[in-house]
């Protein structure tokens, strides 16, 4: 059976982010995805109309239920929803700590709406980060989480709360022209991309390069060449992206 990443995720009932996005992009990376499920949200194309959280208990007998069941060689998570999700699975990951780690740290949707209390949320991510392999925030999410609006001293500041990688996405970054990337590990840059900025809004972006790497590190590659692989397939899957509506973010085309 191919290597399995567990994901941590929320349904999008768009299909662009979220769960479907993992699932997708851990397919095509050539692993196998197992879901425990966050989170049910209500949302579209164009944005969040509410969710509503699994419970702690429910969550964490998902995950148990795959344990002995599946080659899981590395977690990703994204939406968690609530502390006391984050807390379940900071409790799961001390339970398997052979686990490889994959932490998006999802805060809001790209469309702008809430996926649960940013203020809660990132007190308690404070916990998921030493557990992690690697951490992928945009920079909105890297200022959060460090309360810093300084990218470098952000990043350092992450590092300082136990992090061992880092991949600064640099997606909302006013560069018109281009998009880079950074990846830090143990405190020092060791590789940054750059890619043409595409045009538009893309839905689920983050979750399917996170989950990309995720799929990778599940096979074996080390982190750097992980990274490497999910943005140059990111890039042809946005570039390949369909347009639901008028003002909707666009659908990448994962396959
Ligand atoms: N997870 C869920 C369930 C979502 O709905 C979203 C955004 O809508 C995300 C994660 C984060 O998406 P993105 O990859 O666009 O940051």
């Amino acid at each position: 059976m191919r290597p399995t990443v567990l994901c941590f995720s929320g349904l999008d009932p768009s299909g662009g982010a979220g769960l479907q996005a993992d699932i997708e992009a851990i397919g095509q990376s050539g692993a196998h995805a197992a879901i425990a499920c966050t989170a049910l949200t209500v949302q579209n194309s164009q944005q969040v109309f509410g969710f509503e959280a699994t419970s702690k208990e429910l969550l964490l007998a998902q995950a148990n239920a795959v344990v002995n069941d599946l080659p899981i060689k590395c977690v990703k998570s994204g939406m968690l929803g609530t502390t006391d999700n984050i807390a379940a699975l900071a409790q799961f990951l001390r339970e398997h700590s052979d686990y490889q780690y994959v932490l998006d740290p999802v805060l809001v949707a790209n469309s702008g709406g809430s996926l649960g209390n940013q203020e809660t949320l990132v007190k308690a991510f404070v916990e998921l980060i030493p557990m992690a392999t690697i951490i992928t925030p945009n920079t909105v999410e890297l200022r959060a989480l460090a309360a810093e609006e300084d990218l470098e001293i952000a990043t350092q500041k992450l590092f300082k709360m136990g992090a061992k990688a880092i991949l600064v996405k640099g997606g909302h970054e006013d560069t018109p022209e281009y998009i880079r990337n950074a990846l830090y590990v143990n405190g020092e840059l060791i590789a940054e991309s750059r890619c043409p900025r595409l045009e538009g809004e893309y839905h689920g972006s983050g979750c399917s390069l996170a989950s990309y790497i995720a799929g990778r590190l599940a096979q074996g590659d080390e982190l750097k060449q992980a990274v490497q692989h999910a943005e140059t397939w990111l890039f042809g899957v946005l570039k390949n992206a369909e347009t639901p509506v008028e003002n909707g973010q666009k659908m990448p085309k994962r396959f």
